[in-house]
């Protein structure tokens, strides 16, 4: 028995192998190194004591994936992490995205299907409730709200999800629904490693504090919250991968298709998040008043009753210890995986 973790070098992937080892599950990771290090297989070998199975493969690549699944005749389920993440590249490059996402999601069913592996967990993401109406936000909200191709890759893996959960009803899929996650392994060795510019606010934050950027940046300070800054529920990377976790013993429940949002259930504004990076880093940071970023919303926070209810799982970590470990993995290494 082993879980199959396409895109397992990468930022959530490589947080989701840490805690199924330490769960005692047996793990083969697939990637491509299209937007990950190979030094991050060093580094899940330092902190689990073990040589992780590895296959090099592109999730679109039909004869690479077939031979993946050959080789480890002994997956019975798969977590799927390996897809283009950046919002705003995806505007510039929508069919990119839909390919490489949509049709690599699609190549590693297919395969599924070909082997009778019958257990699905997919990365999906809170984007899919686009500026939800009501918050806390819990899964009945509606998820066809994208606003940029990328979140609408999300919302139409989802369906694809469920139609072959309607055809087929022996396959048990979890979609789960992330916020925001962020902070990193609380040794330091692995975290998040954006190509360029961060786009999102933590990665960001960070290079700022060891001084590759003189400020933060702030995008809006004229939104409808209590201080005008966008509020957002932040998950810790960790307690995210526990989530994966707690879905992958769901599946083995054989419970069909479940949907389930992985948050805290708690919103922090930018400010606020600035506030306690500077606490963790013991620094004050510039602040640079931008106008706000095309397609961001105001608020958005999870109900996660039903992770709780369902899985047994909640989220641990607060905002300080997410901003502590998130500066621990940073000032150690300042320049990611690139040495
Ligand atoms: N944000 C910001 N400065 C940055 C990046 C993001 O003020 O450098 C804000 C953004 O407007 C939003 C929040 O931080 O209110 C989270 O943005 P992020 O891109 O991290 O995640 P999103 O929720 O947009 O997916």
């Amino acid at each position: 028995m082993a879980i199959l973790v396409t895109g397992g070098t990468g930022y959530i992937g490589s947080h989701t192998v840490v805690e199924l080892i330490a769960a005692g599950y047996n793990v083969v990771i697939a990637d491509n190194f299209y937007n990950s290090s190979p030094e991050v297989l060093n580094r899940l070998k330092t902190i689990t004591g073990k040589d992780i199975p590895f296959f090099k493969c592109d999730v679109c690549n039909k004869d690479e994936v077939e031979m993946l699944f050959n080789t480890f005749n002994e997956i019975d389920a798969v977590i799927h992490f390996a897809a283009y993440k950046a919002v705003g590249e995806s505007v510039e490059k929508p069919l990119d995205y839909y390919e490489n996402n949509i049709g690599g999601a699609l190549c590693i069913l297919q395969a599924m299907k070909r082997h009778n592996v019958k257990n699905f967990v997919f990365s999906s993401s809170a984007t899919v409730y686009g500026d939800p109406e009501i918050v806390p936000c819990d899964e009945n909200a509606p998820a066809n709200g994208a606003t940029n191709p990328y979140g609408w890759t999300k919302v139409m893996q989802e369906q694809i999800l469920r139609d072959m959960c309607v055809a087929d009803k022996s396959m048990n899929v979890a979609i789960l629904r992330y916020f925001n996650p962020i902070g990193a392994h609380p040794s330091g060795l692995i975290g998040e490693d954006p190509n360029g510019i961060p786009n999102n606010l933590l990665p960001y934050i960070a290079q700022a504090a060891i001084g590759k950027y003189p400020s933060v940046r702030i995008f809006g300070t004229d939104y409808p919250t209590p201080d005008g800054t966008g509020v957002r529920d932040y998950i810790h990377v960790v307690d995210l991968a526990l989530g994966h976790v707690a879905a992958v013993k769901k599946l083995f429940t054989n419970c069909g298709l479940v949907t389930y949002n992985l948050g805290t259930g708690k919103g922090y504004s930018v400010l606020e998040v600035v506030k306690a990076f500077e606490k963790a880093c013991g620094k004050t940071l510039e602040k640079n008043i931008l106008p706000r970023r095309a397609g961001d919303i105001a608020v958005n926070y999870a109900n996660p009753a039903k992770a709780k209810a369902e899985l047994g799982w909640s989220a641990r970590y607060g905002i300080e210890d997410m901003c502590a470990h998130s500066w621990n993995w940073q000032s150690k290494n300042p320049n990611g995986y690139k040495e």
